[in-house]
C-alpha cells in the first residue's frame, strides 16, 4: 500500500490523497485556492486515470476538500463518494456554487483574452457537471466500521471543525495484517460554538494530521468575543458599518450565534445585521435542520426555543438588487458575505466601498491563505486593488482568532498525544511550510514521535505493521486488588495532591472506556 499526496501538503488548500492498494481510492479531492500560481493546479493532470478510482472518501464539505470533484467526475470517476450526511448536504449547495463561479470566472477571462484576440477559457467545471457528482454520493454512518472492499475498511469519527465534518481512520489491507492509517481532517477548536469536539483516536499505524495553526495559538473565545464586540461599537460610534467575511460554513453560523447572543444579553446596541449571502443562507439551513449535531449549549438553547441563528436585527440578503442596496444605505450596520478570504463575492464589493472609511471595521474571522485580498490586509498593506481600483485601509482591521475552525497549536498537540503506538509515523499536512514545519519539529520534541512534512507529490509507503503479542489481561480480581491498594495510598496524600491525582486518573480511565469501545467496535 501506498499513498501520495496530491494536495494540502505544504500548503493549505487542494486536500487530495491517493491510497494504492489492491484499488485505489481517494480521501477528499479539494480544489486549490488562493492565487494564480496556485489555483493553476486545478487545471494540471491528475497524476492517476479517475475512472481508476474505486471511492473518495469525504472529510468535509469546504471547497478546499471537495471542490475538484465535479472535475473528477466529468474526467471519468464513477465510484462512490463516501461522507457524512451534513456533509453530503452542505457539498452539494457548496459545488453547486463553486460551479457558478467557475463558469463566471471563465467568461469573465474569456472577455479579456478576446479583447487581445486569444482564445476563450473554459470553466474548470460547470454547475451541470457539479449536478452530476449527486448521485454518487453515499450517505456513511459515523463511528461505525463500514467495509467498502476486501482490502479496506473505513469509519468517520466527529472532527468538530465544521458541521458533518469528519476523522477518518482506514484499514489498508486483509484484517489479520491491516495498516491502520488516520487522516486527521481538518480539526475543530474544543468547546466550539454549535459543534462537539474533536473525538480522540488512539490507535494507528500512520497519521496523516492538519497543521492549519500548526505555529501559533487563537486567544482564548472570550478574547475574542470581546474584540467583536469592540469592532461593533468602534463603528457604531461613528454611525459606519462593519464588515465581516466569512465562509458560509461554520463561521457564518458561529457569528450569527454569537452576534445574537450579543443582542439577547444587551452587549451590543441593536442595529441592522446583513447575512449577504445566498449561499451561506442555504447552508444556515442544513444547519438548522441538523440538530442532532449540536453541542449541549446549543441543544439547550433550542430547547428553550431560541432559534440560535436568528434575532430580529437579522436581513436575509439573497438578490443582487438586495446586496447592492446595503451599499446605499447609510448608518450602522453589520455586513457577513462571502467569500472568507475577499477572493471573489459580494464581499469585494463591500471592501470597495468601506475599506477607506475611517471608522469602519473590518473584522477577519478566519484563515486568510497567502495571495489572497484578504492576507494583504491582514498583513497591513496601507491601500490594495479591487476591481481594478486602488483602495485605501483605513478602516480599522481586527483579526480575531479565536473564531477559527481550526484547532490551534496546543490542541492539535493534545490530539495527536492521544495516540498510543509509539511508532506512529505522523504525516504533517495541510499547513503553509512555515506552520508544518514548527508542528512536525514540536511532535518529534514533546511527543517523540517521527514526523515529517511532505511535499507535493510524495509517495508514501505503507510498510505492513509485524503482528505484536497481545498482552495478557491480569484477570479482575488482580485488577480490582491493585485498585483497592491504589486507593488507600491515595486516601493517605495531602487533599490537593489527591484530587490532581484523581483528576489525572479520570483521564485515565476516560481514556481506558475510549479504547474498550474502540475494541468493541473493531470486535
Ligand atoms: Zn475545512
Ligand atoms: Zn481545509
Amino acid at each position: 500500500m501506498k499513498i501520495t499526496c496530491l494536495g494540502a501538503a505544504r500548503c493549505v488548500t487542494g486536500s487530495c490523497y491517493l491510497i494504492e492498494g489492491a484499488k485505489k481510492y481517494l480521501v477528499d479531492c479539494g480544489l486549490f485556492q488562493g492565487g494564480k500560481e496556485i489555483e493553476k493546479l486545478n487545471r494540471e493532470p491528475w497524476g492517476f486515470q479517475p475512472g481508476e478510482i474505486a471511492a473518495v472518501f469525504l472529510t468535509h464539505a469546504h471547497i478546499d476538500h471537495c471542490g475538484r470533484l465535479p472535475k473528477l467526475v466529468r474526467d471519468g470517476f464513477r465510484g462512490k463518494i463516501y461522507a457524512t450526511r451534513p456533509t453530503v448536504e452542505l457539498t452539494k449547495i457548496l459545488l453547486l456554487d463553486s460551479g457558478h463561479i467557475q463558469e463566471v470566472e471563465a467568461e469573465l477571462q474569456s472577455r479579456k483574452n478576446r479583447r487581445r484576440g486569444r482564445s476563450d477559457l473554459t470553466p474548470l467545471y460547470t454547475v451541470a457537471d457539479a449536478e452530476a457528482c449527486f448521485p454518487l454520493l453515499e450517505i456513511i454512518p459515523k463511528d461505525k466500521t463500514v467495509p467498502i472492499e476486501d482490502d479496506l475498511r473505513v469509519s468517520f469519527r466527529n472532527a468538530g471543525h465544521i458541521l458533518g465534518s469528519s476523522i477518518l481512520e482506514i484499514w489498508c489491507g486483509p484484517e489479520t495484517a491491516a495498516h491502520k492509517v488516520v487522516f486527521s481532517g481538518d480539526l475543530g477548536r474544543k468547546d466550539q460554538l454549535i459543534l462537539k469536539d474533536p473525538q480522540p483516536i488512539l490507535a494507528a499505524d500512520s497519521l496523516f494530521v492538519e497543521s492549519t495553526y500548526g505555529d501559533r495559538n487563537h486567544k482564548t473565545f472570550e478574547a475574542s468575543e470581546n474584540e467583536l464586540i469592540e469592532a461593533i461599537h468602534h463603528s457604531y460610534r461613528s454611525g459606519e458599518k462593519v464588515i465581516i467575511p466569512a465562509f458560509a460554513v461554520e463561521r457564518t453560523q458561529e457569528l450569527l450565534y454569537v452576534i445574537g447572543e450579543c443582542f439577547r444579553n444587551g452587549r451590543i446596541p441593536s442595529m441592522p445585521v446583513y447575512l449577504d449571502s445566498p449561499l451561506a443562507i442555504d447552508a444556515t439551513e442544513v444547519f438548522r435542520r441538523r440538530r442532532d449535531e449540536y453541542d449541549e449549549a446549543a441543544t439547550e438553547m433550542v430547547r428553550n426555543g431560541i432559534d440560535p441563528f436568528s434575532f430580529p436585527e437579522l436581513v436575509l440578503s439573497r438578490t443582487t438588487e438586495d446586496s447592492i442596496a446595503i451599499n446605499q444605505k447609510t448608518g450602522s450596520a453589520i455586513v457577513i458575505a462571502g467569500s472568507g478570504m475577499c477572493t471573489a463575492g459580494r464581499i469585494k464589493h463591500h471592501l470597495k466601498h468601506n475599506l477607506w472609511r475611517p471608522g469602519a471595521s473590518l473584522v477577519i474571522v478566519g484563515f486568510q491563505a497567502a495571495g489572497t485580498l484578504g492576507r494583504s490586509i491582514v498583513d497591513g498593506q496601507r491601500a490594495v486593488k479591487i476591481y481594478g481600483e486602488k483602495i485605501m485601509v483605513r478602516a480599522k482591521v481586527f483579526t480575531i482568532g479565536g473564531f477559527s475552525a481550526h484547532a490551534d497549536q496546543s490542541l492539535l498537540l493534545n490530539w495527536v498525544s492521544h495516540f498510543e503506538n509509539p511508532k506512529l509515523r505522523v504525516h504533517i499536512i495541510h499547513g503553509e511550510p512555515r506552520s508544518s514545519e514548527a508542528f512536525a519539529a514540536l511532535v518529534k520534541d514533546r511527543l517523540g514521535l517521527p514526523s515529517h512534512v511532505p511535499n507535493l507529490g510524495d509517495v508514501i509507503t505503507l510498510r505492513p505493521i509485524e503482528a505484536e503479542a497481545a498482552p495478557v489481561a491480569p484477570g479482575p480480581e488482580v485488577a480490582a486488588q491493585r485498585f483497592d491498594r491504589f486507593m488507600t495510598r491515595l486516601a493517605t496524600l495531602p487533599p490537593a495532591l489527591q484530587a490532581k491525582l484523581w483528576a489525572q486518573m479520570e483521564a485515565d480511565l476516560a481514556r481506558s472506556e475510549a479504547r474498550l469501545e474502540t475494541a468493541l467496535r473493531e470486535g
